[in-house]
């Protein structure tokens, strides 16, 4: 079920792209982060300078993409757009670098898929922004050096802890990306409403924040579903809309889908409350256990709603009251 993932749809990519702030200014949220850009992007303007290599780091969905745009933009410069899992090999690389113009800004998405080979050749761009290419093979391979433009990296990552050491500390700055909390959402949502001209109320858009996971994508799809409701179904209050949809598409109260309500049920009535190991749990309710990892349980640990211990996952007693346990808590309240 697509949609509470945070990771973007194919057919996303204009939808997001109609709906992405073009300056910090209108960047909603994270707000550390927003002014730690803006004074280094103003100094390297004042200086007339290309800014520092910037890493963004953060799950997905929480506006990576947008703020290398946005780096683009704030400072007049071109970007280019590659990733990780495009560059398998140093030449693809070589490639990419030596076609930049000087000042352009080079975004790398997943870079931290990007193959080892290329990283080596990464460091000394970053440094002195120079390459080495290696012609010919055997006793007659030579390395040719090669001037690059000056240019800005800004990489974005999910895994920064996959990131070897030299690349991390080429980096001038690392912007850590938060999730949102339920209130910038709900300034996400007024805007995005806005521009896909529909006119909620206050109290809808509160409530679609807070089953959005913190995450502007989820929250910007949700909308999306919530304004067909109110489409079909004329004459309803905007709340209603907001409760009706999410029931339609099973995004509960506290923005749990079908499968993370599965997987937080089996370990709450099926193992008692926990422990259980992952591929038992993944077993019961019948999914890849690499989606559970990767999706479901941050998002439940997150909530609170379980933990992970050394001899598996419990159920916390949040979470067992949302998965209707009656606990030694909820008895006493
Ligand atoms: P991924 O890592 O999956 O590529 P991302 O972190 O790059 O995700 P974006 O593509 O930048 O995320 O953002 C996803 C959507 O959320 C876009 O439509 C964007 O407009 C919206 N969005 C993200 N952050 C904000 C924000 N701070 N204010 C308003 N909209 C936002």
């Amino acid at each position: 079920d697509p949609l509470v993932d945070p990771v973007a749809g194919s057919d996303e990519l204009a939808f997001e792209g109609a709906l992405r702030p073009t300056s910090l200014a209108e960047f909603v949220g994270q707000p550390k982060v927003r002014g730690q850009l803006e004074v280094l992007l103003r100094a390297a303007t004042i200086q007339e300078r290309t800014p520092d290599h910037i890493l963004l780091a953060g799950p997905p969905g929480l506006g990576k993409t947008t703020l290398a745009m946005i780096i683009g933009a704030e400072t007049g410069r071109p970007i280019r757009f590659s990733s990780g899992p495009a560059i398998q090999h140093a030449g693809d690389l070589a490639a990419v670098l030596s076609a930049l113009v000087p000042g352009e800004v080079l975004f790398v998405d997943e870079i931290h898929r990007m193959a080892r080979s290329a990283e080596e050749m990464l460091y000394l761009a970053m440094e002195d922004f120079k390459i080495d290419i290696m012609v010919g093979k055997g006793a007659g391979a030579a390395s040719i050096p090669l001037e690059l433009a000056p240019f800005t990296l800004v990489g974005a990552t999910t895994r920064s802890g996959m990131l070897p050491a030299p690349l991390r500390d080429r980096f001038g700055f690392t912007a850590h990306l938060e999730h949102y909390a339920a209130a910038d959402l709900e300034r996400v949502l007024s805007r995005s409403a806005r521009l896909m001209d529909v006119a909620l109320e206050p109290a809808a858009l509160g409530e679609l924040a807070r089953r959005s996971r913190g995450t502007p994508r989820i929250a910007n799809r949700l909308l999306r579903r919530v304004r067909d409701w109110l489409l079909v179904h004329e004459g309803s209050s905007d709340l209603d809309g907001v409760r009706a949809a999410l029931e339609l598409y099973d995004v509960d109260e506290a923005g749990l889908d079908r499968i993370d309500r599965a997987v937080l049920e089996a370990i709450a009535h099926r193992f008692g409350g926990g422990p259980v190991g992952l591929s038992t749990l993944a077993a019961t309710v019948g999914e890849e256990a690499d989606t559970i990892e990767a999706v479901v349980e941050p998002f439940l640990v997150r909530e609170g709603l379980i933990g992970r211990t050394p001899r598996g996952r419990i159920a916390t007693p949040a979470g067992l009251r949302h998965a209707g346990v009656v606990t030694q808590d909820a008895t006493l309240d």
